[in-house]
């Protein structure tokens, strides 16, 4: 059976370090078919209106708190409003801003179904790479996500460097000098290259891992695979990703159910 799915990738200034094309050239492996469209906000030809009305409803979802799910959106103020629209147009970075994925993802959608209504169907696949930073609750708090599935599938270079839990050690450590007033500064040389960092060159090599996961999604339904070697594997740990994601491939089952024939 041969399957037709035309893949849409748009940007959002994710992380400088984020090579596009080498990640499109991992994923085209596959035989998708894709296109890449550039920075989505430029692709959509967004007017300075529609730029303000996409920062007012992005301000007005992020968390305030994290153990209390956001049912309703917050209205932003105007300084808050006019520090997204920066973020928007890559003048100003998104670090210390926490946004609940959901609620993002139906903003982005309806931004979306007003400028290609004639492609939010089926069979087309929608692919953000953002430097966003966002979460979903479960457990009782929000957990900060590498990728959200679904339209438009998310993938945060944020979420990959805040997501995966770094060595346990690493937060024992990291607790005990703070108790001790030690000095936590060196801490991340101590551990570097066992962690994902913003900026990080390895960034391209891994992100091919997480939008296949978000392609494969789309095409069999499945969110994940339970093969601790495949890269469609849902890893919690740096760990994982790195040697898992981290020019990794699909299992042969995931490969057969993904790859177009
Ligand atoms: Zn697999």
């Amino acid at each position: 059976m041969k399957r037709d799915f035309q893949v849409f990738i748009y940007s959002d200034y994710p992380s400088a370090s984020l090579n596009i094309d080498l990640v499109l050239e991992r994923i085209n492996k596959l035989g998708f078919s894709i296109e890449y469209r550039g920075n989505l906000v430029d692709y959509l030809s967004l007017s300075e209106q529609d730029i303000y009305k996409l920062a007012r409803n992005l301000s007005s979802v992020q968390i305030p708190d994290i153990s209390t799910p956001l049912d309703n959106t917050n209205p932003a103020n105007r300084n808050e409003i006019d520090s997204e629209v920066n973020r928007i147009l890559g003048r100003e970075s998104v670090r210390g801003k926490f946004y609940d994925g959901y609620w993002v993802q139906r903003i982005l959608y309806r931004t979306l179904a007003e400028k290609v209504a004639d492609e939010i169907k089926s069979g087309f696949i929608h692919l953000i790479f953002t430097s966003l930073l966002f979460g979903t609750f479960e457990n009782r708090r929000y957990h900060a996500r590498v990728v959200l599935m679904g339209t438009p599938a998310l993938v945060s270079t944020s979420g990959l460097v805040e997501a995966p839990a770094k060595p346990k050690e690493y937060y024992y450590i990291k607790g005990r000098l703070i108790q001790t007033g030690g000095d936590v500064s060196e801490l991340d040389n101590m551990y570097k290259g066992r962690f994902v960092e913003y900026d990080d060159p390895k960034i391209s090599s891994i992100l091919p891992s997480y939008a296949l996961q978000a392609i494969g999604y789309e095409i069999t339904g499945n969110a994940f695979c339970e093969d601790p070697q495949c890269c469609l594997f849902n890893s919690h740990w740096q760990g994982e990703v790195l040697k898992v994601q981290y020019n990794g491939n699909p299992c042969e089952k995931c490969l057969e159910s993904i790859r177009v024939k």
